[in-house]
C-alpha cells in the first residue's frame, strides 16, 4: 500500500533535523507560530526547541508533551496547506501518529501522559477525518482564512441549483428499487466530483468567495448522499 514514492519521501524526511519535517512547505506564518511555542517539558523542565521530535516527546526524558495548540491540522498531518491532499500520504501519517500517541501505548505511564495521549489521539482522529473528506477539508481551509459557512445559507445559492437538489430528493424519495437508488447515487457522485475539481481550482487561485459558493453546493450534495446511504441501509 505504501508506494515507492511515499517511502522515498519518508526516507528523505528522516534525514532532516527533527522538528523541521514537513513544515518547510507551510506558510511562513505557520512556521513562526509553531516555532515560537516550544514550552519547557512539564516533566523534567528541559527546553524543547529543535531537539524535540516533531513536538511529541521531550528529547531529554522522553515524556509525552501536551498537544501544541498553535498547530493546525495540515501541519499535524504533515500536509501542505492546500485543498489538494495526497490521501495515501495522509493515511500513512495517520498510522504513524497513531503508533506514537495511541492511549494503548501509555497504559503503564503516568496519569498526565495518559491524558495527553487521549488528547493527541482525539486531535489526530479529528485532523485525519477533516482532511480526508473534500468537503470538510475545504470548510476547514476556509476557516483558516477566516471564512465560515453557517448552516442553511440558502440565499446566496442560485435557484437553478436548489431546484436540481429538490429534484434529486424527490427522485430519491420515489425510488423503489436498489438500481434506481444506485443510479441517483452515481449521478450525485459525478456532480460532487465536478464540484471538487472546481473547488480545487478556486483554492489554487485564492478565490475564497468562489470556493465558499462551491463548498456550499457540495454540502447540499453531501446531505443528499447521506439520504442515499440511509435508503441503502437495510431496515
Ligand atoms: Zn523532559
Amino acid at each position: 500500500m505504501w508506494g515507492g514514492r511515499v517511502g522515498a519521501l519518508l526516507r528523505v524526511r528522516r534525514l532532516q533535523p527533527a522538528g523541521v519535517s514537513g513544515r518547510t512547505l507551510l506558510s511562513c506564518n505557520a512556521v513562526s507560530q509553531a516555532g515560537s511555542s516550544s514550552p519547557r517539558c512539564w516533566n523534567c523542565g528541559g527546553s524543547g526547541g529543535a531537539g524535540r521530535e516533531d513536538g511529541f516527546f521531550c528529547p531529554r526524558c522522553r515524556a509525552l508533551q501536551p498537544p501544541d495548540p498553535t498547530r493546525d491540522y495540515f501541519s499535524l498531518m504533515d500536509c501542505n496547506r492546500s485543498f489538494r491532499v495526497d490521501t495515501t500520504k495522509l493515511q500513512h501519517r495517520f498510522q504513524q501518529l497513531q503508533r506514537l500517541v495511541h492511549p494503548d501505548f501509555f497504559s503503564q505511564r503516568s496519569k498526565t501522559e495518559k491524558d495527553f495521549s487521549e488528547e493527541h489521539s482525539t486531535l489526530v482522529n479529528d485532523a485525519y477525518k477533516t482532511l480526508l473528506a473534500p468537503l470538510n477539508r475545504g470548510l476547514y481551509l476556509l476557516k483558516l482564512h477566516g471564512i465560515e459557512i453557517p448552516e442553511g445559507t440558502d440565499h446566496e445559492i442560485d435557484r437553478q441549483f436548489l431546484t436540481e437538489i429538490m429534484e434529486f430528493n424527490e427522485r430519491l424519495a420515489e425510488a423503489q428499487s436498489k438500481d434506481a437508488v444506485e443510479e441517483i447515487e452515481s449521478t450525485v457522485r459525478a456532480r460532487q466530483k465536478e464540484l471538487i475539481d472546481s473547488a480545487s481550482q478556486a483554492f489554487e487561485q485564492d478565490d475564497f468567495e468562489k470556493a465558499k459558493e462551491i463548498l456550499t453546493k457540495m454540502r447540499y450534495f453531501s446531505n443528499v448522499e447521506a439520504k442515499i446511504k440511509l435508503k441503502k441501509t437495510p431496515l
